[in-house]
């Protein structure tokens, strides 16, 4: 019997495993579920490895509650910092595990089922963030170009090519500058005609490249298909012609909350947010969510990733964990 499993090891799920050992609960007491080989997959996966990660992300306040903090740093230090707050706390982590169900039993216990067993526990918290399916474009993407066209820059090197990247936040601005340094010609194309939602250094950073010659700003452009030359394929907008040919495809577009998933799980909607109540808990008393997961439609950083699963914590061992509170 555990008293927290906590699913996903990113920032979210590592935070409220260091909180609830902060809180006296045993090690041997919690347990973290990783679908991915190491964790912090999200990071590993869509962070540049030249970029810099920023406390204030998306000019969150980088004020830390609890007892995890970044300041700025490169990704591989905050990864670094990561791996030893999980090797000082002595974090147990399942790897390449994959939850199927959560069943809540009258007596308030939680079976959690994987594809490797099935764990009981008297709190769960889901720490998944919103980055494990990337939004999709409306355009269909020809099959012949599946490593051509990407969510990221870190699963195919991209060097030496003609690359388009779509979209209009942090991460299309940080991708261009991260293209532009490893030798790409880079087009940027952002469907509204300026860019609202990038931090400030961001913002720079892009308009410098664009003023540099490095980076070919393509405002108010909507991709309308893409086809397959074999070679080089062309991208076709809604009001550029002609078509115009690139050699790779880094699609920015964000995530969002795998909202199935967790209505499977029995947590209510309100419209596309799941409903939380105090301390991160959702509908389903004794579940909680932590993370981009609640950080609504502005996005989320790691400190407020950390922070929520500070929060999180103190509610959990309050009305759940707080053996004092026995009778
Ligand atoms: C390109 C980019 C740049 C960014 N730059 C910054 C920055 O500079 N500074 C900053 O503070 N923030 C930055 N962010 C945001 C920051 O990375 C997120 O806010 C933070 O990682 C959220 O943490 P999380 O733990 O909620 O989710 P995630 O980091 O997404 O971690 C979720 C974990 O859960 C695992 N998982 C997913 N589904 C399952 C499942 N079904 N079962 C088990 N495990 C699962 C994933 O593999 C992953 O390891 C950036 C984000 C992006 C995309």
């Amino acid at each position: 019997m555990y008293d927290l499993v906590i699913i996903g090891a990113g920032p979210a799920g590592i935070a409220i495993a260091v909180e609830a050992i902060k809180s006296c609960i045993g090690r041997d007491k919690i347990l973290i579920i990783e679908k991915s080989s190491d964790h912090s997959a999200s990071i590993r996966r869509f962070y540049p490895e030249t970029k810099l990660v920023t406390a204030n992300y998306k000019g969150k306040e980088s004020v830390c509650l609890g007892a995890l903090c970044i300041a700025d740093s490169s990704k591989q230090e905050t990864l670094d910092y990561l791996d030893q707050v999980i090797m000082e706390n002595g974090l147990t982590i399942h790897f390449s595990e994959e939850i199927y169900g959560i069943e809540k039993l009258p007596d308030g216990i939680f079976i959690v089922k994987s594809s490797h067993g099935h764990y009981h526990t008297k709190t769960c918290t889901i720490a998944i963030g919103i980055l494990g399916r990337p939004n999709r474009p409306s355009y269909k993407i020809p099959p012949t170009l599946r490593d051509k066209v990407t969510f990221d820059i870190t699963t195919v090197p991209v060097k030496n090519k003609k690359v388009l990247v779509v979209g209009g936040g942090d991460s299309a601005s940080e991708y261009c500058l991260n293209l532009v340094e490893t030798g790409n010609k880079v087009s940027l194309s952002y469907r509204r005609d300026s860019f609202g939602r990038m931090n400030d250094l961001n913002l720079k950073n892009i308009q410098d490249l664009a003023a540099e010659g490095k980076v070919n700003i393509i405002l108010n452009s909507n991709i309308e298909k893409i086809v397959d030359m074999e070679g080089p394929f062309v991208v076709y907008f809604e009001s550029f012609l002609p078509g115009q040919k690139y050699d790779h495809i880094v699609l920015a577009l964000g995530g969002s909350t795998p909202k199935n998933f967790l209505k499977l799980l029995g947590i209510d909607f309100n419209g596309n947010e799941p409903v939380i109540k105090r301390g991160y808990e959702t509908s389903v008393p004794g579940l909680f969510l932590v993370g981009d997961l609640v950080s609504g439609k502005g996005g989320g950083s790691i400190i407020t990733a950390f922070n929520s699963a500070h929060q999180a914590m103190k509610h959990i061992f309050d009305e759940y964990l707080n053996t004092n509170l026995a009778p």
